[in-house]
């Protein structure tokens, strides 16, 4: 490696949106920082790419709404000083059965935070989105300004841009295979991680959990997903869709009937890390440079939190990423 005669302050391994976003916190507090990524830069086989990820703040866990508020304005502060846009504001819309605990969870998360926000019933829905969102009698929306689009491709190459303008150096192609410790250092230390509204995003909560971005690239249509997945090996996934599709086009069907085409593919899995990185990054540079973070509640991304419960945090509502057990 040609900067191996280098000495860094501060190595990421991993040049996706976390890696990326970290690079760029450290390069801006004076580190001297390298990111190494295995494949090419802006490869395709991570979660990194594509044409959209969500931004929403109605989190049923209130701590979520917090790190989002926080990223929403870093998101702002990176692409003003990058020069150009990679979140796109757009109102959020979630709906589900009016008896399902998440969506009242995410009320009262709302109203915690003190995000503004408006409960609609099933004629309030049709009026508002002009018939053409149908839920059925026994279902309620909520909608809040919060949230938008991001685009995940150029948001990881300008968090990267943002980190070589500071000084970071970038190699790709650089599998980091051994991890070495300093004894007494803390850089190294095994740190706990956090691991116009034209239009508009929807989320409705249940069985699927479905979630759905208007497509930026494709003005008119929208990308529309199930909220999950299934366990995998990262180096050995299946590629193609992996689950069944046949719920999701039931539930296509019956809220936008007659306004959609859903014979060809359709999306699915999800998860909603993007739109935390920016707050992502802060932290780990907080955790690397000062030995602890303010502001974000650590003992929700502990690892460690799995052995105290293997289900991971204590949820009293439904939990709103579905398991597949059918991927083939
Ligand atoms: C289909 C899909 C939809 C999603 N939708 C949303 C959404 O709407 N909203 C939202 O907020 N989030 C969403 N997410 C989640 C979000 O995209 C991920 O949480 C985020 O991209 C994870 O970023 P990462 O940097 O941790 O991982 P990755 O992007 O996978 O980056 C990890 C990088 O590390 C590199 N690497 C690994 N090991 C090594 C090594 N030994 N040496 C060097 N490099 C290495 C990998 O090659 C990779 O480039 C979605 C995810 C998917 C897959």
């Amino acid at each position: 490696m040609e900067c191996s005669s280098h000495h860094f302050d501060a190595i990421v391994v991993g040049a996706g949106i976390m890696g990326s976003s970290t690079a760029y916190q450290l390069a801006k507090r004076g580190q001297k920082t390298l990111l190494l990524e295995q494949f090419d830069f802006l490869h395709h086989r991570g979660s990194s790419h594509g044409e959209s990820r969500t931004i929403r703040a109605t989190y049923p866990e209130d701590y979520y709404c917090d790190m989002v508020m926080e990223s929403l304005q870093m998101w702002e502060q990176a692409q003003s000083e990058a020069g150009y846009k990679v979140y796109f504001k757009a109102q959020q819309f979630d709906m589900s059965p009016s008896d399902n605990k998440s969506l009242r969870s995410v009320i009262s998360s709302c109203e915690k935070n003190s995000i503004p926000y408006r409960v609609l019933d099933r004629q309030q829905v049709s009026d508002r989105f002009s018939g053409m969102i149908n839920i059925p009698e026994d279902w309620f929306g909520v909608l809040t300004d919060v949230g938008g689009v991001i685009k995940p491709t150029k948001a990881v190459s300008m968090f990267q841009a943002l980190a070589f303008q500071r000084g970071a150096v970038l190699r790709d192609n650089m599998e980091v295979k051994k991890r070495c410790e300093r004894r007494g250092s803390r850089r190294g230390r095994r740190q706990s991680l956090p691991s116009e509204v034209i239009f508009r995003r929807l989320q409705a909560t249940g069985r699927p959990y479905v979630y759905g971005t208007p497509s930026l690239e494709f003005p008119g249509l929208i990308k529309i997903a199930v909220h999950g997945g299934y366990p995998c090996d990262p180096d050995k996934r299946p590629w193609g869709l992996g689950t069944s599709l046949d719920s999701l086009k039931e539930w296509i069907q019956g809220r936008f009937s007659g306004l959609v085409d859903d014979g060809g593919p359709v999306n699915t899995q999800s998860c909603h890390g993007f739109k935390m990185a920016p707050v992502v990054g802060r932290v780990l540079a907080d955790l690397v440079l000062g030995g602890e973070a303010k502001g974000v509640e650590l003992k929700y991304f502990r690892i460690r939190r799995f052995q105290e419960n293997p289900g991971g945090n204590v949820k009293d509502y439904e939990d709103q990423v579905n398991s597949f057990s059918n991927h083939k």
